[in-house]
């Protein structure tokens, strides 16, 4: 494309609130044929709750809750403050007078997974069954059970271990986009197909994708997984876009030939992004593929 027609599409970008930081990303985007989308933050809202959560072990309620909050209250992770903010309330209904989170040690973060921490001479670890599996941590048929009501309701579980037994869990929903399904929909008439990709289990990710209508998922992907399925599909011959909102989908975002940031994403995820959509909507991922489409052929 010309200088000028690339000024007046990403002017035109602009103003319906789609950064578009350069003529590259607008000569490729019309192009795509697969758009590969992040589940958390992208396909859905973002704002995780915790919906219910259940005692597997001796620890008292408030005991397990003080735990939880006092590992997760280190994490920035989105799941960690829907954990704390249900535990804090938890934990008042039965009876807590405590006032301060607990001191720690040693907070480690396992990307992809979840927390680790000691309080007091107690270790607390907090995420996933790919944690609990990497620190040795049984998980009995009990733990397995909820496990698997959970995940077959589209929602994620946390497991909390304490001293290396699993002494509790919570079921975290993040409900989809309103447009999440249209969008999927509307791509499609388009001629380009969809992709989940997620660091998030298999049965919760397969749940979501059938929520918003995608027929392909790769789930319990970490951060260079997530770019590895990019560069995949691009060795099959395909222009490839990929939408996300967090750190660890910047590999992928820098890997994808159009890597498209949520406006409301984290600022790792902007910078790697070649188009950012500033309205939080995914409907302008069709606005961002459109405008290259009417560009480019404009020109020819
Ligand atoms: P996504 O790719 O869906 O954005 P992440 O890669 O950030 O997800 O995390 C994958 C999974 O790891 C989460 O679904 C959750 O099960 C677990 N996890 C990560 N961080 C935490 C945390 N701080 N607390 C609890 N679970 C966590
Ligand atoms: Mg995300």
């Amino acid at each position: 494309a010309t200088p000028t027609a690339v000024m007046v599409a990403t002017g035109k970008g602009a103003s319906q609130g789609v950064l578009i930081k350069g003529g590259n990303a607008l000569e490729k985007a019309h192009k795509v044929k697969t758009v590969v989308f992040d589940k958390t933050g992208t396909l859905t809202v973002g704002k995780p709750a915790v919906v219910s959560s259940v005692l597997f072990s001796k620890f008292s309620m408030e005991e397990f809750c003080e735990m939880a909050i006092a590992a997760e209250a280190n994490s920035e992770h989105p799941i960690a403050k829907a954990v704390t903010d249900h535990a804090k309330k938890l934990s008042q209904k039965y009876g807590s007078q405590m006032e301060h989170v607990m001191e720690v040690e040693d907070f480690e973060v396992h990307p992809g997974s979840g927390v680790g921490v000691k309080v007091g001479d107690r270790r607390v670890l907090v995420g996933n069954k790919r944690l609990m599996r990497a620190f040795n941590i049984p998980i009995g048929p009990e733990v397995e059970d909820y496990i698997s009501e959970t995940e077959q309701l589209a929602r994620t579980c946390v497991l909390v271990a304490i001293d290396g037994r699993v002494a509790g869990a919570f079921a975290v929903t993040d409900p989809v986009k309103p447009e999440a399904e249209r969008v999927i929909s509307f791509l499609q008439s388009m001629g380009i197909s969809s992709i989940m990709v997620t660091g998030d289990n298999w049965a919760t990710a397969n749940a979501i994708a059938r929520q918003v209508g995608i027929q392909k998922v790769f789930a319990e992907t970490d951060p260079l997984g997530k770019a590895d399925k990019i560069k995949d599909l691009q060795m099959k011959g395909l222009t490839v876009a990929m939408v996300g909102d967090g750190i660890n989908d910047s590999p992928a975002l820098v890997a994808a030939d159009v890597g498209m940031a949520i406006g409301a994403g984290t600022d790792v995820a902007i910078e790697a992004a070649d188009i950012v959509l500033i309205k939080n909507n995914l409907e302008d991922v069709v606005t961002a593929i459109d405008l290259s489409r009417k560009t480019i052929s404009r020109i020819r």
